[in-house]
């Protein structure tokens, strides 16, 4: 009989017991949950959680599990809400400096579009990347990252696209491998090299494309999971994307879009068509777009504070695509021009209130949706055995209340890998 075999025999080791927790809220499963799923949580009161290593032991009603394990130590959750480590599937936080001075722009009638003309935007970003090296640019990073952590987020997806030579974009991947090296917060790598038309290639943006596609992409796909484009009209058109996305594809990147954001352009067919793992934000997504991205299974990722940030009243139509039996991810989109906001729990309540999700719909769209676009559904965002050990301990009584309050993290501390990573 094994140490662990439950009822008899001495407590079996483990590093970390969670004790104490009034609400246990997780989705279950290795995702994605789609349709009516996406509200299916499990709720339960009395529950422990059993960590060792990096992974869940043990999910189960405290005194039943206190007489299993012998802690080396013991998180008391104080009657707390306890969820899984939030997932951020959709984040630019490789840069430089903030752009407050764009958003006073904004506030005062310039469209996101008039800024970016005269100069702003995106290439006021690449002039801080370009500048800085390697060290300055992961100086940077860090600091996003511990706020990031204190918000109850363990695992985020990070994109470059702030560089905009081959030699920058490959230097933003560097920085993510170092950060997701000497932080807590996973870092999953996006190369963003379709995020616009470098000034450079002012007026001919299918010279970049090939620059990409040829030397970009191969040199990229030993640093990155993911290849990534903003597909607008403005930026790349349908044929460039299609170039950006095949080449990305053609030496091992998985595919992620930034599609019918600002137009109905059809950018979510052509991420159906090429199956890509997201079809991101889809603010102007047809029912036809909605379709196609059903048929292929495409998850997309939702991120409502940047309408509200650009001073769009377009949104995206989420409860047509989870009645269409999409599993959306939801995300901040966390950048320094059109959503300076790291906190999901934030962007769960405006799920909330914009798209009409119910808590257990935008908890599930925030942990394992999340993760499940990443291709990591089966190793995190959910509360179970054999998963990894990230969980947030919140000061609410119960998942109900994690949509409800605006402006205050409820975060009381953080469990990242098995470790308490953060304590407020
Ligand atoms: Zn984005």
């Amino acid at each position: 009989m094994t140490p662990s075999s439950q009822g008899s025999g001495a407590p079996a080791p483990c590093a970390l017991l969670v004790v104490g927790i009034g609400e246990l809220a997780t989705p279950r499963g290795d995702g994605p949950l789609g349709g009516a799923a996406l509200g299916r949580v499990d709720r339960a009161r009395g529950q422990a959680v059993a960590c060792d290593g990096d992974r869940i032991l043990a999910v189960g009603p405290e005194p039943e599990l206190r007489a299993r394990f012998a802690a080396n130590e013991v998180l008391d959750a104080s009657g707390g809400l306890v969820i899984p480590g939030l997932v951020d599937a959709h984040t630019h936080p490789v840069f430089l400096g903030t752009r407050e001075g764009e958003f006073e722009q904004r506030i005062a009638g310039r469209s996101y579009v008039e800024i970016a003309a005269a100069g702003g935007g995106i290439r006021s970003s690449l002039r801080g990347v370009r500048g800085a090296d390697e060290a300055a640019l992961v100086a940077a990073l860090l600091p996003r990252l511990d706020r990031f952590l204190a918000l109850g987020t363990t695992t985020i997806e990070a994109k470059t696209g702030y560089g905009l030579t081959v030699a920058d974009e490959l230097k933003g991947l560097d920085v993510i491998a170092k950060a997701d090296r000497h932080h807590a917060v996973d870092l999953v790598a996006t190369c963003l090299g379709g995020h616009d038309v470098p000034p450079e290639f002012e007026g001919r943006a299918s010279d970049w494309v090939e620059v990409v596609a040829k030397e970009l992409w191969p040199a990229a796909a030993s640093k990155a999971t993911f290849a990534d484009v903003f597909t607008e009209s403005h930026v790349f058109g349908l044929d460039d994307s299609r170039r950006l996305m095949e080449s990305a594809r053609d030496v091992g990147l998985e595919l992620r879009m930034h599609v019918d954001q600002l137009t109905a352009l059809g950018g979510a067919q052509l991420a159906a068509e090429l199956g890509a793992r997201s079809a991101d934000h889809l603010e102007h997504v047809t029912p036809e777009g909605i379709r196609a991205l059903a048929e292929r299974g495409v998850q997309p990722v939702l991120c409502p504070l940047v309408p509200l940030y650009l001073g769009e009243s377009q949104e995206a139509p989420a409860r047509a695509m989870v009645d269409a039996g999409l599993a959306p991810a939801l995300s901040t989109d966390f950048n320094p021009g059109s959503c300076y906001c790291m906190s999901l729990f934030e962007v769960m309540s405006w799920g909330a209130l914009r798209y009409g999700f119910s808590a257990d719909e935008a908890l599930t769209a925030a942990t394992l949706n999340a993760a499940a676009s990443l291709g990591l559904g089966s190793d995190r965002g959910s509360i179970e055995p054999g998963k990894r050990a990230d969980l947030v301990i919140t000061d609410l009584t119960s998942a109900a209340h994690l949509t409800y309050e605006l402006g205050r993290s409820p975060v009381r501390a953080v469990v990242k890998d098995g470790r308490v990573a953060w304590r407020g």
